[in-house]
């Protein structure tokens, strides 16, 4: 039987816009000690836009935008809103996508108006047989703004691409830092690029990075991390991130976030910020006090 002060814990909680799964999450957290994050929509404020549109030499910025943005239209992917937001904003017409596909944590690629189009990070484009070294400085340039920096490909070409930045969420660094008070290590996962996870991670005084980080690959330093013997729970907000949040000891979900990854988490934070966590960390402390 859950002693009655867990389920007044979990009320407390859900009053607080933290919202406990059941009694077993609450117990939990209380004996986290790594607390994992997802950069984009965790972190940042997942309300990304495009700061700069780049055509390789002789190609049209309205053309590259429209096509990428025409793919991006079939995307739930926060990146995805931000372009299809930049496309609209400069009252482009929006084809519809063919054929689309979107291989997870990598970009889309489908037809739209008849060309062949490719999205995403360096990884995709090879797999499609275009180097985006030609871009590569300018690439390296804006991610060391923060920026999350995307390669466009049109027929098989080089077409160009496209800086996305998205700022750190205003409650970030004071929640970070509370947590850390409290003992937490914090580890920032993401699937961004490392030049851009650098810039991120600097602001935020955090030393501990992994970038260009699979889906599945998110499990795997979450189980490593078990392994060493912490006790981890998982922050992140999209889909890639339930995999993450599954393998944690507590899966934390942000409110505004992906369906998934509520329905893989021990705690959601309406809030959708991190300074959820901390009010969660203090919660789980007192309840379990009060029990023993
Ligand atoms: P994060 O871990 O920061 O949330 P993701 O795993 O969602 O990042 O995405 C990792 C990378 O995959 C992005 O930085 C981008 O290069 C590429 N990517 C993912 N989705 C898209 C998309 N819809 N359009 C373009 N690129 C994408
Ligand atoms: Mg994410």
């Amino acid at each position: 039987a859950t002693p009655i002060s867990i389920m007044v814990g979990v009320g407390r909680g859900a009053q607080a816009g933290v919202l406990f799964r059941d009694a077993a999450a609450l117990e939990r957290f209380e004996a986290v000690d790594t607390l994992v994050v997802d950069k984009t929509g965790t972190l940042t404020e997942g309300q990304p836009a495009v700061t700069a549109v780049v055509p390789t030499d002789g190609r049209d910025e309205a053309e590259l935008l429209r096509l990428s943005a025409g793919l991006e239209r079939a995307s739930e992917h926060p990146l995805a809103a931000a372009i299809v937001r930049a496309a609209r904003d400069r009252g482009l017409t929006l084809a519809e996508p063919q054929d689309f596909r979107s291989p997870v944590g990598q970009g889309v690629l489908g037809r739209v108006e008849g060309r062949a189009v490719v999205v995403g990070g360096r990884a995709l484009l090879a797999e499609h047989g275009v180097d985006p070294a030609p871009l590569a400085e300018r690439a390296d340039a804006l991610r060391r703004e923060g920026a999350t920096v995307v390669f466009v490909a049109i027929n098989g070409a080089l077409a160009g691409l496209l800086a996305i930045a998205d700022p750190i969420k205003a409650s970030t660094p004071d929640a970070l830092a509370r947590l850390k008070a409290r003992g937490l290590r914090v580890v920032m996962l993401t699937g961004d690029n490392a030049v851009t996870a650098q810039a991120v991670a600097q602001r935020l005084g955090l030393t501990e990075v992994e970038a260009e980080v699979s889906p599945a690959d998110k499990a795997a330093v979450v189980a490593r991390l078990k392994a060493e013997g912490r006790v981890v729970a998982m922050a992140g907000d999209g889909v890639n991130d339930a995999p993450a949040l599954a393998a944690a000891d507590v899966g934390v979900a942000m409110g505004a976030g992906a369906d998934v990854a509520i329905e893989s988490a021990g705690v959601t934070l309406l809030s959708g910020d991190l300074a959820g966590l901390e009010r969660a960390a203090i919660l789980s402390r007192a309840t379990l006090r009060n029990i023993r």
